[in-house]
């Protein structure tokens, strides 16, 4: 240690060394009596503790002081004089001054000394932790002002208020730090007020977890806030402040959002597939058992007197078979294994198509009343989808008027502007309207907002599938058309779809097959393979009636005995395409093995060939099921009058592209 005395006396000086000595203090001095003395001393090197004499003849205490100021040194100072009054002490220690010794009374020097060293020691100590929060705290507004989350410090207790908060907040909120150091409840106003009540509670006792909430900023967006704080306790552990950050997570939380609601699609897109099988399996099952109903009405018309009055009965099986096999088209059609059948028609044709039909299903209660504009466009749609689209609307409408009520379908012109879209992409240009309304229940803004969302159903289990606006939707959007849906609870709902016009063609388009010719045979042989027995015995019919001879088989092993019976006159084979056994094809190369120009027809429920096996040449035609007799005897007659005679070597093995 170092220590600098001012006096005078030099034995006085000793004194006070060898005091100090004697307390066990290991000491340098210097001894000055003057100004000049004392200022080179400082220069040389600054001392850790000054004791000084009061007055001496060139020099006094006061003057040191003012020199230690000066030169900004902050150490001990200590005045041993012989006597001192109080008013000097008092000015003394105004100047600086840290403690005063009586010379007489020598033995109190060491504990001062001793005491002053320590003091000195902790100032300094202090000096340097403020200097290094200093710029710790000058870092941390660097970082803070700087980075995007927004760092907050409140002050808790019985003067709530902001201690800080970054500017990164004008950018999160749209008020600068200076509106909520004057108001910090302006902050707490951005929470949605389902997560106010928390986040003003988080800012009193800050939860362990972070905190998300939402915030509507200025311009009505929603953004996710994350919150992170801790409580600032007092040394009796008391919350004196809440610390924290915000941070803007919306991008992230719209991201995972985005990505759980594509998640959720291909859940129900998968959901859709599953479906689509089993729907498919048991479209292909109901296809068959329709081929019968139809078949055997026909049977019956051709049985009745046509005066008979059930010849309308019969017509409705007819009709109604035919609209169920239009459903498993659908059915097929939604577990995508046929493709969509476009053709340009005429909508008031297809509305009147159904019109019978629909007038039985809806029942006495319901007035229906059917309003077709003529002479409208014709529109490009596939004509059992839009069966199905009306169908769908009208037994929606039907569901929605328990206690009865007025239904209507009408058809009208309409130009793009009028439409309410639902589809952005729509081409501007002329539309043909159809509309279905009820005087129904209706449904609320929520339902009619996912009415069209597959499986969306507001019908007790085992009633609505929710696939009914679904289809029509996709049905929709394929024909490049849009759909409008009015709907008030209470008052009826009026959902109308939109399809562009076709370009009209000049002639009337023909929207069956034409059947002109009469289909009868001038007996040829037609071997008819199919399992189904009631089937079979359908087609057998119809084609013995038409004057066809026919031999059955109800196995691929049999069809191809029989097919290698030379005793037998075949001219055409008719086979169900899905069967046990050997597939078709297989079938077919060994029947052509041995007749190599006989002709081929498949019937098939599903209208992909490839779904019986590997797809067939192009020129086996396919006769998809059910069928009623006059389409059946047309692709017959068509298979025979244009199956090539070509006559092949046997060793060239079968022809028409039937194996690779
Ligand atoms: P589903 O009829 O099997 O429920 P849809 O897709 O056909 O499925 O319809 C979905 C929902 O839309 C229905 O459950 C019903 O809540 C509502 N909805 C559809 N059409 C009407 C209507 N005409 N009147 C009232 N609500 C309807
Ligand atoms: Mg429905």
């Amino acid at each position: 240690m170092r220590l600098l005395i001012v006096e005078d006396n030099e034995d006085d000086a000793l004194l006070v060394v060898r005091n100090l000595r004697g307390g066990g203090i290991d000491l340098d001095f210097e001894r000055v009596e003057t100004a000049a003395a004392m200022s080179m001393a400082l220069t040389i090197q600054p001392p850790d503790i000054v004791i000084s004499d009061n007055t001496m003849p060139a020099f006094d205490a006061s003057s040191a002081l003012r020199l230690l100021r000066d030169r900004q040194i902050d150490v001990p100072f200590i005045v041993v004089s012989g006597q001192i009054g109080e008013e000097t002490a008092v000015a003394l220690m105004r100047e600086g001054a840290h403690d005063f010794v009586l010379k007489d009374s020598l033995a109190r020097l060491l504990p001062a000394v001793t005491r002053e060293l320590r003091e000195a020691e902790e100032r300094r100590e202090q000096r340097r932790t403020q200097s290094a929060l200093r710029t710790s705290e000058e870092r941390f507004r660097l970082v803070a002002e700087h980075v995007h989350d927004v760092v907050f410090r409140y002050r808790i207790g019985p003067n709530p208020h902001l201690e800080y908060i970054s500017s990164a907040v004008e950018a999160m909120t749209g008020h600068p730090p200076d509106d909520l150091y004057d108001a910090p409840e302006l902050i707490f106003a951005m929470a949605e007020p389902d997560d106010r009540v928390r986040m003003v509670e988080s800012w009193r006792t800050p939860p362990t977890q972070p905190l998300v909430m939402r915030w509507r900023n200025a311009d009505g967006f929603t953004k996710w806030i994350e919150q992170r704080a801790v409580a600032v306790l007092d040394d009796q552990g008391q919350g004196i402040a809440v610390e924290g950050i915000l941070r803007d997570i919306t991008t992230q939380t719209l991201a995972a959002v985005e990505r759980e609601s594509l998640e959720r699609q291909l859940h129900q897109v998968e959901r859709l597939d599953s479906l689509g099988q089993l729907a498919g399996g048991i479209a292909h099952d109901f296809n068959n058992l329709l081929g019968v109903i139809s078949g055997s009405a026909e049977f019956v018309l051709d049985a009745l007197d046509p005066a008979d009055p059930s010849r309308a009965d019969v017509h409705s099986i007819n009709d109604a078979a035919r609209m169920a096999a239009a459903l498993t088209r659908q059915l097929l059609i939604f577990s995508r294994l046929q493709p969509s059948q476009p053709e340009i028609i005429d909508v008031g044709e297809v509305v009147a198509d159904t019109e019978r039909l629909l007038r039985r299903t809806i029942g006495a209660d319901i007035e229906f009343v059917v309003q077709t504009e003529p002479d409208l466009d014709l529109v490009t749609i596939d004509r059992s989808r839009l069966e199905q689209i009306i169908l769908n609307f009208v037994v929606n409408a039907r569901a929605a008027m328990p206690d009865g009520g007025r239904l209507t379908v009408s058809t009208a012109a309409a130009d793009h502007h009028d439409l309410v879209l639902r589809n952005p992409d729509l081409a501007p240009g002329r539309f043909v309207r159809l509309t279905v309304a009820d005087t129904g229940c209706g449904m609320s803004p929520e339902v009619a907002q996912k009415a069209f969302e597959p499986f969306f159903t507001t019908k007790d289990p085992g009633k609505g599938t929710g696939l009914g606006l679904a289809t029509v939707y996709g049905a929709v959007q394929e024909a490049a058309g849009a759909l409008a849906l009015e709907s008030e609870p209470g008052k009826g709902t009026r959902i109308s779809i939109y399809l562009p016009s076709a370009a009209r063609p000049e002639a009337p388009v023909s929207t069956v097959v034409a059947v002109n010719t009469d289909p009868t045979s001038t007996g040829e042989h037609v071997l008819v393979v199919d399992d189904n027995d009631a089937l079979r015995g359908i087609s057998k019919r119809i084609l013995l009636r038409a004057g066809y001879h026919v031999t059955e088989a109800s196995t691929r092993d049999d069809a191809v005995r029989l097919g290698g019976d030379t005793d037998l006159e075949l001219d055409m084979v008719l086979t169900d395409v899905v069967m046990p056994g050997i597939s078709a094809h297989e079938m077919i190369d060994a029947i052509r093995a041995h007749r190599p120009s006989i002709s081929v027809a498949l019937m098939s429920g599903y209208a992909d060939p490839a779904r019986g096996g590997r797809l067939l040449s192009d020129d086996i035609p396919i006769i998809a099921k059910p069928f009623n007799a006059a389409t059946l005897l047309h692709e017959v007659r068509m298979a025979i009058d244009h199956t090539p005679s070509v006559t092949l070597p046997i060793e060239q093995g079968p022809r028409g592209g039937v194996s690779p």
